[in-house]
């Protein structure tokens, strides 16, 4: 069984799906702390990350925590003004460039520790990771969560297989009007 944390917890069809096929090959329950993020809610993100590692002396970068260590500078470069920092994740999304995958809702996360409900202890959060990648979902572990990102291929296919529908409702209902 999974479940989400709270309401604010918005979820795509796809990581639904996902979260339903991860379950059934676990023993015990999961819980979904975030999926779909807004450019705002990326840059508060990001900006306690930065608060997070400042605190903890562990150097002031994002560039270990994102694989587009590029674009997480130039985010970074406008902390701690958060606005300014969701108008550079916003403006690199809208051509394409996602800090996160968690901006186009094919993200979720699952928590390991920090809250009361479902934790996770260390040979149940290996178990996770294993299930998921065998499962084809990417896996990275997170201060205090797993972070599972959805593949493109699973929505493709779906899209592909709603669109052919389309297709063909459209074919017969041309074939039909042309014959009429
Ligand atoms: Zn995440």
């Amino acid at each position: 069984m999974w479940k989400i944390k709270d309401s604010s917890v918005q979820l795509s069809t796809s990581s639904k799906k996902f979260l339903d096929e991860l379950s059934k090959l676990l023993s015990f329950n999961i819980t979904v702390t975030d999926g779909y993020r807004t450019a705002r809610q990326q840059a508060v993100q990001m900006a306690e990350t930065i608060q997070e590692q400042i605190f903890a002396g562990q150097g002031e970068t994002l560039t270990d925590v994102y694989s587009d260590s590029q674009l997480a500078n130039a985010i970074q470069a406008e902390f701690p003004d958060t606005e300014k920092m969701a108008i550079v994740i916003e403006q690199n999304a809208d051509n394409g460039r996602y800090i996160s995958r968690h901006l186009i809702n094919d993200a979720f996360d699952i928590r390991t520790t920090g809250g009361t409900e479902n934790q996770l202890n260390e040979s149940q959060i290996d178990i996770v990771i294993d299930r998921a990648n065998s499962i084809g979902l990417k896996t990275v572990i997170e201060r205090d969560h797993i972070h599972v990102e959805v593949l493109d291929n699973w929505v493709i296919v779906d899209e592909k297989k709603s669109n052919l529908l389309w297709l063909v409702a459209i074919g017969i209902g041309v074939a039909l009007w042309t014959t009429s």
